[in-house]
């Protein structure tokens, strides 16, 4: 496949003509060539986007809400086809791609489709002296910036409200994981999407995302990745005054009381510790054991952890596939001599998992369990952003709240428990944006999203991204 830039309604090769290698992390193998794209294609980006802004602004929001139907009904209908490549693209089994990623990413573009049909704005009167009424206008261009766990699913999320609003956008996918966003352009053109309403532009994200990130013309900037390049794109944008969405990196607690529905917390808490590879944002690598309960549980999810299948992504049975890069599989494995450094004993994988036909050359992580590290070593502190979790026991509510809420990070934090008072009492005094009480990734796309301290600034989700999207203006009468 060669993929290409999707700019003005039109797929086009990179200014520079230059091109980097796309590699299946299951095979090791080259399956296509992406454009190496630089500043010149972002600048021809947003003149193109800048074309179609006005009548894209000014289209009802019922035929902009038609247009938003139309692409999620063609990425339903190609979900098989989105899904092989988001799985040769990641490494994830192809069965969470169809289940949960391609779903999802028609989900964020119908939700959005309907939600601007709801979308008001407020009105506060003054006793009878006046009258103010607020108008929310679509800002112009903007710059979505998207990572490569969730390549889809995360680039919708973003692309849906801001298109919604009345924007035009600029989409930089994650240079490891471009094709659903290419087969997306291709949708968006078989959709009748207005030339220039949303351009793509792939490559490195050192080159063509921070040429989004400091373009005068891009006045809003949404980026989801790590914490050190929100960093970095908060710098860039700050001369600029832009508005700045950024979801960050997590290190996020898994709290388990001995008073828990236990079955749930274990089978969950695998989950929470595994899925697509323990490269979600969401997961919960540092989970937290009331002593009571501390040796039964690890023993049961260790056993448990031992029967997840790790292999090809396109077979059905496996529960793991590879992670995205050799790069990355090397920093998930130096994690784990971290660990075993820093006094961790491993309970279960701590290794590279060597995969027979096919996948041979494939980088895959056997699912990690280590125990015997105190709360404040590098390994519990820092993302790992692998399949790789630490059991900790506690004694009391205060020590595991202190403990767990002693990281730079405050994305989400998971707790189990029966008692009611305890599941309120904790939640509220966790940092983090999103608690989940007996439940992991139960999503509903109305509620604010988002992380405290070093995993972000803003929310996504629901009326908060539109608002985000819009630019306010208040209008005050006097009777
Ligand atoms: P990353 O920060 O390396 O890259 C993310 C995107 O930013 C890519 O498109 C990349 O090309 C681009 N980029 C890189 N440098 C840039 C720069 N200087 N200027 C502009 N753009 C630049 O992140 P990643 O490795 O792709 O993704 C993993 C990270 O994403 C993890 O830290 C994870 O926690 C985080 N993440 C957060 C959320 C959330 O909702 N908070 C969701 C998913 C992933």
């Amino acid at each position: 496949m060669h993929i290409l830039n999707y700019i003005g309604g039109k797929m086009r090769e990179p200014e520079g003509g230059g091109y980097l290698d796309n590699v299946d992390p299951a095979t090791a193998a080259v399956t296509s060539r992406i454009p190496d794209s630089d500043a010149r294609d972002v600048e021809e980006a947003v003149n193109a986007a800048e074309d179609a802004f006005p009548a894209w602004s000014s289209l009802s929001v019922q035929d902009r809400s038609r247009h938003l139907l139309q692409i999620a009904d063609l990425i339903e209908e190609r979900r098989e086809e989105l899904a092989l490549a988001e799985s040769d693209d990641t490494g994830k089994p192809v069965t969470l791609a169809e289940t949960v990623d391609i779903p999802r990413a028609a989900s964020n573009f119908r939700f959005y489709a309907t939600a601007i049909e709801h979308f008001a704005s407020e009105s506060h009167a003054m006793g009878k002296a006046a009258f103010n009424y607020t108008l929310r206008a679509p800002i112009g261009i903007a710059g979505c910036i998207s990572p490569w766990n969730l390549p889809l699913y995360l680039l919708t999320w973003k692309i849906a409200p801001a298109l919604a609003a009345g924007n035009c956008v600029i989409g930089k996918p994650s240079e490891l994981t471009p094709t659903t966003a290419f087969l997306l352009s291709g949708i968006c053109m078989e959709a009748g999407l207005p030339a220039g309403v949303l351009n793509i532009v792939h490559g490195y994200g050192h080159r063509a995302g921070s040429a989004v990130a400091d373009h005068p013309r891009i006045p809003v900037v949404s980026f989801t990745g790590g914490t050190e390049t929100g960093r970095k794109i908060a710098a860039a944008a700050a001369p600029h005054f832009k508005r700045v969405s950024l979801e960050l990196g997590g290190k996020n607690p898994n709290i388990v009381f001995a008073d828990c529905p236990y079955e749930d917390a274990l089978q969950t808490a695998l989950q929470s510790s595994f899925s697509n590879q323990g490269e979600i944002c969401l997961c919960g690598p540092r989970i937290f054991i009331e002593r009571p309960l501390y040796e039964t549980f690890r023993d049961d999810f260790v056993e448990r952890t031992r029967q997840l299948t790790v292999g090809d992504p396109r077979s059905a049975g496996n529960r793991l596939g590879a992670v995205v890069s050799q790069g990355h599989m090397d920093k998930i494995l130096s994690y784990i001599e971290l660990a075993r450094d820093e006094g961790g004993r491993i309970l279960c994988g701590g290794h590279r998992v060597r995969e027979k036909g096919r996948c041979r050359d494939g980088w895959f992580v056997a699912p990690t369990v280590i125990e015997g590290l105190p709360p404040d070593c590098r390994t519990n502190q820092e993302e790992i952003f692998g399949p790789v979790v630490s059991l900790l026991p506690f004694d009391t509510e205060e020590e595991v709240v202190t403990q767990a809420n002693g990281t730079p990070y405050g994305l989400a934090a998971m707790l189990w428990t029966g008692n009611l008072g305890r599941a309120h009492r904790v939640a509220d005094r966790l940092h983090a944006g999103i608690i989940w009480i007996n439940c992991w990734m139960l999503r509903d796309l109305r509620t604010p999203f988002g992380g405290m301290k070093q995993s972000g600034v803003g929310r996504e989700g629901g009326f908060e991204a539109l608002r985000f999207f819009t630019e306010p203006k208040n209008v005050c009468i006097r009777m």
